[in-house]
């Protein structure tokens, strides 16, 4: 707990310092919000993927299960064991990302090809919630670490699908300036309000944890690190009720064609 912000009135230093100590403890109880929520979030993230495949377990144990039921458990238990380990992996980037302990290894990443393996990998979803995907991708490369780039896009390409509305569109580009490479992510979806846009790659930050249960939080904030170690900037666009445009760039150090 908090004690209250301090009173203290004054055009001086210690009118100065006082302010800056509430600041500080308005940060600390934003932050200390943010992390009991980010808790309670991985808990039901971890959660019902084990409920799941401990219920499907046990009716797996059913002496007169057809072969049907029997693929149709197996299946599911295959599928959220799969979910809880790229929960897993993901707080582990973050923690290793933040300790500066990942290893980066650079290559030229060829992105065009990237993106489409990417795209390729998410078909069945973008089929499931009918999205009708399109891109625009003239040969580019970049040099960068490919698994964390990789990461950078199966992020925005899956907040595309998540926020999106069913029938709706997403739009990948790319583009070689004079300044980089542009690649945007752009949706039909829900939009973000323009207050939310701010706090959008704090970590646990979810806009309205009511829109969508599963989600941590944690993908923008993966996304921009991983884009500030490639010295990018990323710039976001959105209109609610008509869609986002994720916008990243990266400058000519990086880029080359
Ligand atoms: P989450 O695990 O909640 O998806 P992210 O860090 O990836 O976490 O995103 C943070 C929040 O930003 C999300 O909870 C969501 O509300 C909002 N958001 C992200 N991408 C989009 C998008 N394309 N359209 C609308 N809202 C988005």
């Amino acid at each position: 707990n908090y004690s209250y912000p301090l009173q203290i009135r004054r055009n001086d230093e210690i009118g100065q310092l006082s302010e800056s100590f509430n600041l500080m403890q308005t940060q600390l109880q934003h932050n200390d919000l943010a992390r009991k929520s980010f808790i309670s979030n991985v808990s039901h993230d971890f959660q019902s993927p084990l409920m799941n495949i401990q219920g499907y377990a046990d009716l797996l144990k059913s002496p007169d299960l057809s072969d049907s039921d029997r693929m149709a458990y197996t299946s599911i238990i295959d599928q959220e064991a799969k979910r809880l380990s790229s929960l897993t992996r993901q707080l582990l980037l973050l923690t290793s990302l933040d300790q500066g302990a990942y290893p980066m290894k650079h290559t030229t990443v060829k992105l065009d090809e990237q993106l489409k393996r990417v795209v390729q990998k998410y078909r069945w979803r973008l089929e499931e919630e009918d999205i009708n995907i399109s891109y625009n991708l003239p040969p580019t490369s970049i040099q960068g670490d490919v698994e964390l780039l990789e990461n950078v896009w199966e992020n925005l390409l899956t907040n595309a699908i998540k926020y999106n509305k069913p029938g709706g569109s997403i739009e990948i580009s790319l583009k070689s300036t004079d300044a980089g490479v542009d690649v945007a992510f752009k949706d039909s979806g829900i939009g973000i309000a323009r207050e939310a846009i701010e706090q959008l790659f704090e970590r646990f930050y979810r806009v309205d944890s009511s829109r969508k249960t599963d989600g941590t939080g944690l993908g923008l904030s993966i996304v921009q690190q991983i884009v500030t170690l490639h010295h990018g900037t990323i710039n976001v666009e959105s209109i609610i009720g008509e869609g986002s445009e994720f916008t990243l760039h990266f400058p000519h150090t990086v880029s080359k064609r």
